[in-house]
């Protein structure tokens, strides 16, 4: 087994197309416009300014915690069924054996139930970025960063 094994995640979004997000300087939450694949609108940056807190980070720090447990837990139920293959295909090989795969074969490692997205908080569109809408609770609107440029504005 010299593959990687690259799990994808599938993460939910809103009902508005929202991701969620925690900002690891301030670790308040609010949620940025999921672009779709291949959009010509999606600016290529090297980082994102917090809107709540205007501080930037890496366009992968912004993992909430049940993010980042969901993602291992999926990654997990993956790897568990990989190597319950390889497994599997030893045995297949040995002469004079007979491995009957079992299906019950688990390393015990718990799927995570789907992860719940509510359709909370409120759209702002900094004047800046238009194309890129955030949104924030409805209590930090007086004053939000753009995501991009990170320029304050009152939505
Ligand atoms: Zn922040
Ligand atoms: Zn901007």
């Amino acid at each position: 087994m010299d593959e990687e094994i690259r799990v994808p995640v599938e993460l939910p979004l809103d009902e508005d197309g929202y991701l969620r997000r925690e900002c690891p300087s301030c670790e308040n939450e609010f949620k940025w416009f999921s672009h779709e694949e291949g959009d010509p609108n999606v600016e290529a940056v090297s980082q994102y300014f917090c809107p709540l807190c205007g501080v930037p980070a890496d366009p992968d720090s912004w993992w909430t915690p049940e993010q980042i447990e969901y993602g291992l837990g999926s990654a997990g139920s993956e790897i568990d069924r990989v190597v319950g293959d390889a497994v599997a295909d030893m045995f297949k090989d040995m002469k004079g054996f007979t491995f009957k795969p079992n299906a019950d074969f688990s390393l015990d490692i718990e799927t995570p139930d789907a992860l719940a997205e509510p359709n909370d908080m409120v759209i702002v569109e900094p004047p800046c970025h238009p194309q890129e809408p955030v949104k924030v609770p409805e209590t930090s609107i007086s004053r939000v960063h753009c995501l991009i440029c990170g320029t304050p504005f009152a939505a």
